[in-house]
């Protein structure tokens, strides 16, 4: 139900296509989220406009609201949503760890309570499998412990030792064609990440994302987690970095061989006024950009750049009108897919490196970090 294949290599940075059952994902990609079966504020339309191919859904919300059975009988979210095109569903996990309140955790599944309606739950790994075949998601993710940082040694290795046992009891529930994904924990401890890649990828499974990063650690830390992990993955299926979103990081990862990321930065920075652009980062209320009449980005070719400037943007989001958010969300969307489209053709083209280089010798990651709340 899934093909993969390298293109090209440049280094260790890897040009990839698949094929999946709602369509073809050029990598390495960036998967926008559609956490509740919407990529907010945008339509279906707008997303697929930016060149995003893959979506990332959220497995717990869409359980809970408004339930897989419901999803499956209007067709799978594919139809569901208007979303022609593949969807990644994540496991549930990691909301179920962050969002809801967690009663017990033990070998059988995660049990907890909704943080909509306090009722009780259990999600076991063939009740997460399930509902993602439910949904119909071209990629499902098997249940995962991922603690959150920083975090001890022995529950780190503790959620690896169940991570493995529930990646097992993933794949033997589920169903012939679905395409589901290991995910690589171990905390910051390297033996541990070495342990659990070395363990997952005995199952033979299709793919294999690395979880438990980017949630606060240092970046070195962060990439020297990757570079070992990825090194014991094997070459020929894809590698997921999970939660990877600010473009320094996704291209660290791109060069230590990571070909998918995932992150609400883009659709969440967007809705509260924080764009990225080429020389790093814009906060559009800043009293600064009241009287600019130049676009968000010169550089940028998306509707909003083309339309509007960041006068008009700021007083949208002055005053509270929704068209802001949706503007920000689109261009984010749009920057960070030519984010993408730009690494695969230097990676075609063999330059990774120089074009890594020239972007980053622009984009300033702590560009305007902080005065989003200037003069509101
Ligand atoms: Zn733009």
């Amino acid at each position: 139900m899934m093909t993969f294949a390298i293109l090209k290599t440049d280094s260790l940075a890897r040009l990839g296509r698949f094929e999946l059952p709602h369509g073809v994902v050029h990598t390495p990609c960036f998967m926008p989220v559609g956490t509740q079966g919407s990529v907010k504020t945008l339509t279906p339309a707008e997303v697929a406009e930016t060149g995003a191919e893959i979506i990332v859904c959220n497995t717990y919300h869409l359980y809970l609201r408004p339930g897989h059975r419901r999803v499956q009988a209007a067709g799978g979210l594919s139809k569901f949503m208007g979303w022609n095109r593949p969807i990644l569903t994540d496991s549930g996990g990691f909301q179920v760890y962050s969002l809801a309140a967690l009663t017990r955790v033990t070998d059988d599944g995660a049990e907890f309570q909704s943080h909509i309606d306090g009722s009780r739950h259990l999600f076991t790994p063939e009740l997460v499998v399930e509902i993602q075949e439910a949904l119909g998601s071209d990629i499902a993710m098997c249940l995962d412990e991922c603690p959150p940082y920083p975090v001890n040694r022995p529950v780190a290795e503790a959620a690896v030792a169940r991570t493995s046992l529930w990646a097992d009891r993933c794949g033997a529930a589920r169903q012939p064609g679905t395409n589901l994904f290991g995910i690589v924990q171990g905390a910051t401890y390297p033996d541990l990440r070495e342990q659990s890649a070395k363990s997952l990828t005995k199952l033979d499974l299709p793919g294999y994302a690395i979880g438990g990063l980017c949630l606060g650690e240092p970046s070195e830390v962060t990439y020297d987690m990757v570079a070992r992990v990825a090194a014991l993955l094997p070459t020929d299926r894809p590698r997921y970095l999970m939660g990877a979103g600010y473009p320094e990081d996704i291209i660290a990862a791109v060069r230590l061989g990571v070909d998918m990321f995932d992150c609400v930065l883009p659709t969440r920075n967007g809705r509260t006024g924080t764009a990225f652009i080429s020389e790093g980062r814009v906060a559009i209320r800043n009293s600064r950009h009241a009287d600019d009449q130049g676009a968000l980005d010169p550089a940028c070719d998306c509707y909003t750049c083309r339309s509007f400037s960041r006068a008009y943007l700021r007083h949208l989001f002055v005053v509270g009108e929704a068209l802001g958010p949706k503007l920000l969300t689109l261009h984010n969307v749009w920057f960070f897919q030519r984010l993408m489209s730009g690494i695969r053709t230097a990676i075609e083209q063999g330059g990774f490196e120089s074009w890594s280089s020239e972007f980053l010798s622009r984009y300033r990651p702590g560009a305007e970090p902080a005065g989003q709340e200037n003069d509101r």
